[in-house]
């Protein structure tokens, strides 16, 4: 079947004209094995009713969907490791369609793994199947916690063999295709400003503004970061609550709407550590769970700095500073979230987040990150299922009686959403190394599929109790 009729393409990334992509041709691929497919994330867009040989077609071949102009590689530079690289670009991927969700949002197809382009720089232009697996577990756990998360839609193995440093090679290949709000990277306008086209930046400006950040107004640049320094604290504030170290926050791994994408050697904190680090590359960590928010802002200067040539310098840097407040104030709506309370004002919501770390730090081995979230979810109205939990002896002492003193105050938040029986059981929905290397050794060696699925279904049972019908 075609798409249904609440498909509705709308390729705007070419109203930026020719200096901001290159027309591309997907790699073609010995076999083409679907391996998952987000049917949930496809009926927010009208390709649910596709077959699976088409969406093979569509998602393994790359044949254009209909009113789709075909693959294109985007254009970006961007700071590596606080290194400026001018060689950047989609290497892997290209953009393979745009269309508006069900919420009315401009979404993109993008690809991880769809063969070389003009930006490859002598690499393969693959992923792995491994590295498409992650990208899935990781956008299914932040998607089931509501953070603002591109979501895997598509992975097709593609039976070649790949060699790779971090992988026991050779290792089975795949193609991703991933639902994303934008690919437009804080990169994508330093490659403009290091190019000193003015003109450019001020068309990148207008486009994202018009079409991610509407509210703003024409021509104010100002605005315009503004709204995207607010974007990313509130996604970096997210991730700090959810416990997730991205890894790889480079300029050109942050987009314009806050939304998170392109999870390659991502991990979830098992226990409160702010030296985390993710990436085996990050040797001094600079991208460590806790420098996260000093890596988004820095990230942000440098978006700045691009805009400088389109407008003056203080009323920037004011849209700069508001990225402190912005992520405080995100983060204690974050952390009401994931206990499920309701705020209660400043100061009481600032408390509940001071205890809460506090418990956490002072929690050692056996307090772990998600655990506390799970067993506390609701506030009092959790009290008998937390304290009669397996975890119920942690629960003690003055670093405990000060969390439980703050979490109390504060109202339960729908807690008609504890009936849901994923608050039955003993243990959250973590997403710790072990398992993730557990659900890559049953593909890996027997080609057994079920404890990805049976993974993702559980994470859907989760978000659904979260959500609550939301
Ligand atoms: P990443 O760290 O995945 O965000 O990638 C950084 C840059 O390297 C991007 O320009 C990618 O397109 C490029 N890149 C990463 N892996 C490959 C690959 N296997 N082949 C070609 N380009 C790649
Ligand atoms: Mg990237």
């Amino acid at each position: 079947m075609p798409p249904s009729p609440a498909y509705r393409p709308e390729p705007r990334f070419f109203d930026l004209g020719e200096d901001y992509g290159d027309a591309v041709q997907s790699a073609e691929f010995p076999q083409a094995i679907l391996r998952f497919r987000n049917d949930r994330a496809a009926a927010t867009v009208g390709l649910e009713s596709l077959t699976d040989a088409e969406w093979i077609a569509h998602f393994g071949r790359f044949e254009p969907l209909p009113g789709q102009p075909g693959p294109v590689a985007m254009r970006y530079h961007g700071h590596q490791f606080r290194t400026y690289n001018p060689d950047l670009g989609d290497g892997r991927g290209f953009l393979a369609g745009q269309l508006r969700d069900d919420l009315g949002r401009l979404l993109d197809l993008g690809t991880k793994g769809s063969g070389q382009t003009p930006w490859s720089r002598g690499a393969d232009g693959r992923l792995t199947l491994k590295g498409g697996v992650r990208e899935i577990l990781a956008a299914a756990m932040l998607e089931s916690q509501g953070v603002p998360t591109s979501r895997a839609f598509s992975l097709i193995e593609t039976g070649e063999d790949l060699e790779r440093g971090d992988e026991p090679s050779p290792t089975r290949s795949a193609v991703l295709v991933r639902l994303s709000h934008s690919h437009i990277r804080f990169g994508t306008f330093q490659r403009a400003a290091f190019f000193q086209r003015a003109d450019m930046v001020e068309t990148l400006v207008e486009h994202a503004r018009a079409l991610y950040h509407p509210q703003v107004a024409a021509g104010d640049a100002p605005g315009f970061l503004k709204a995207v320094v607010e974007a990313s604290a509130r996604l970096t504030a997210r991730w700090i609550a959810a416990g997730f170290v991205h890894g790889v926050l480079n300029t050109d791994n942050l987009n314009v709407t806050g939304e998170s994408f392109d999870y390659g050697p991502w991990r979830f904190l098992p226990l409160y550590e702010p030296g985390f680090t993710a990436a085996y590359f990050d040797q001094f960590g600079l991208y460590a769970f806790a420098r996260q928010p000093e890596a988004v802002f820095w990230a942000l200067t440098q978006l700045a700095g691009a805009l400088k040539l389109v407008a003056e310098a203080e009323p920037l840097t004011e849209a700069l500073n508001g990225f402190g407040p912005a992520y405080i104030r995100e983060l204690r709506a974050a952390f009401l979230d994931r206990l499920g309370v309701k705020s209660l004002g400043e100061a009481a919501d600032q408390r509940l987040l001071d205890t809460t770390l506090a418990l956490l730090r002072e929690g050692g081995e056996a307090l772990r990150w998600e655990p506390l979230f799970f067993d506390w979810f609701g506030g009092f109205a959790s009290s008998a299922r937390a304290l009669g939990g397996t975890r119920g002896k942690l629960y003690q002492g003055e670093a405990f009686d000060a969390f439980r003193f703050a979490l109390f105050e504060h109202e339960p938040d729908r807690p008609e959403r504890l009936e849901h029986p994923v608050f039955a059981a003993p243990e959250p929905e973590e997403m710790l190394i072990d398992e993730v290397e557990a659900i890559w050794a049953a593909i890996d060696t027997a080609d057994d599929w079920t404890p990805l699925y049976a993974k993702l279904a559980r994470l859907e049972s989760a978000r659904q109790a979260l959500a609550g019908g939301r």
